[in-house]
């Protein structure tokens, strides 16, 4: 039991997600369309293809400073609420693993908590505020929870990229206390928030990304 994640693979799944990303344009944006300002895939996007053409350099890295690498570069070219919330996350990921060159399935539940406490303190939004967090935040609860019940990889990833999608399927019905969609009469309700969308699609990615690279293979 147990896997390990270097700058290398990680750099396999930042791939894996980036393409999940461009291909959910449409969805996305007509979503933060009616909520937002329309431009939250765009910015994700174009943070994530910036990641892709750093690739090659990135994978050569220890993981500790591939993650730092990763949030000034999220900060610098995702622009928007995202941008500074995403970019500060890979930040505190980087000190997190401080001296690290990869990660295990514990420390991995730490890098995911710290991403978590950083931007729910930098945006100073909680669960329930219909926000990215109201998919992070289950997912690290499930996470912490596997693991104390020392489930095994395969179901303890089920049960992550289960918790972030029914956490991001959750905010139709919320009121928005933080982002723009605050600003509305409605509230968004009604409404899925796309950022809550994105962060599904990241955690369902690595989720997916490790139980087949990782644990499917170890297996075969
Ligand atoms: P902006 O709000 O600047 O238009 P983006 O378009 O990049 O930002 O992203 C919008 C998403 O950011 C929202 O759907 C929401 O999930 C998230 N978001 C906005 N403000 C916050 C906040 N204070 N804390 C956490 N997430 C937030
Ligand atoms: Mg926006």
């Amino acid at each position: 039991m147990g896997f390990i994640l270097n700058a290398d693979l990680y750099m396999d799944y930042i791939l894996r997600a980036a393409k999940i990303i461009a291909e959910n344009k449409e969805y996305v944006t007509a979503l933060d369309a009616v909520t937002g300002d329309g431009d939250h895939w765009a910015n994700l996007n174009a943070g994530f293809e910036c990641l892709v053409s750093e690739a090659a350099k990135l994978r050569q890295m220890p993981l500790d400073a591939a993650f730092m690498r990763i949030g000034m570069l999220m900060m610098s070219k995702v622009g928007g609420s995202s941008g500074v919330l995403y970019g500060g996350a890979y930040m505190e990921a980087g000190k997190q693993l401080g001296g690290k060159a990869e990660m295990n399935r514990e420390e991995l539940g730490k890098v995911l908590k710290a991403m978590l406490e950083d931007m729910m303190q930098r945006g100073g939004a909680k669960p329930g505020y219909k926000t990215m967090i109201d998919s992070l935040y289950p997912s690290v609860i499930a996470y912490e929870d596997s693991l104390q019940k020392n489930l095994d990889d395969r179901e303890l990833l089920k049960k992550v990229k289960k918790a972030a999608q029914d956490g991001a399927e959750a905010t139709g019905s919320m009121e928005a206390v933080k982002g723009r969609a605050s600003y509305r009469t409605d509230k968004g309700v009604g409404h899925l928030d796309p950022g809550a969308v994105t962060m599904s699609y990241q955690i369902g990615a690595l989720c997916d990304f490790i139980l087949e690279k990782l644990i499917d293979k170890q297996q075969e």
